[in-house]
C-alpha cells in the first residue's frame, strides 16, 4: 500500500478536508499536478476545476476547488482555496441557476468586466455539475 501524507483542504467558510491521503491531483494554475509522500517542497495558485485524491483506504474522493493556493511539502499538502466541496456537498440546483445567470449576463454583452465575471461564475457552475454528476 502506497505510503501516507495528510490533506488539508481549508476555505474561508470551513474545513472541507483534513485526513491522511495515498495520492492527490490538483488543478495548478501552470498546469494539473499530482503528489504522493514524499514530493518535493512546491506552492502554486489554483485554477478551477477538479481536485482527485485516494484516502487512507484508497478510496477515490473528488472535490470541486476555485482558486487559491496549494502548498506542497514531503508529508503534507495544504489547499487553502476561495471555495471547495466534495462531490457530494454540491447542490446540483443551485449550481444549474448560476450557470443560467452567467450565460444570460454574457447574452447581454455588458462591460468587459462583467464578461470576465460572468465567464469564472459559469466555469464555476460546469465544473461544479461536472463535478456532482461523478457520485
Ligand atoms: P453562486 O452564484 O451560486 O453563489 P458562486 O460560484 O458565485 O455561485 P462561490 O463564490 O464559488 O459561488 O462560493 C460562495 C460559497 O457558496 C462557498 O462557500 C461555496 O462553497 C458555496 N457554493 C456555491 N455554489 C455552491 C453549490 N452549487 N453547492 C454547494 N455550495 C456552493
Amino acid at each position: 500500500m502506497a505510503d501516507k501524507f495528510f490533506l488539508e483542504v481549508v476555505t474561508p467558510q470551513k474545513a472541507v478536508v483534513s485526513e491522511d491521503i495515498q495520492s492527490i491531483s490538483a488543478p495548478g494554475s501552470e498546469g494539473e499536478f499530482c503528489a504522493l509522500k514524499g514530493h518535493t517542497t512546491f506552492l502554486t495558485s489554483l485554477k478551477t476545476g477538479a481536485i482527485r485524491y485516494k484516502d487512507a483506504s484508497g478510496n477515490e474522493r473528488i472535490l470541486f476547488v476555485s482558486g487559491g493556493f496549494a502548498e506542497v511539502l514531503p508529508d503534507k499538502v495544504t489547499i487553502l482555496a476561495e471555495s471547495a466541496e466534495r462531490s457530494q456537498e454540491i447542490d446540483l440546483g443551485r449550481a444549474k441557476e448560476a450557470q443560467v445567470r452567467a450565460e444570460q449576463r454574457l447574452r447581454d454583452k455588458a462591460a468587459e468586466i462583467d464578461i470576465i465575471r460572468a465567464e469564472a461564475a459559469l466555469q464555476r457552475a460546469l465544473f461544479r455539475i461536472k463535478i456532482a454528476g461523478t457520485h
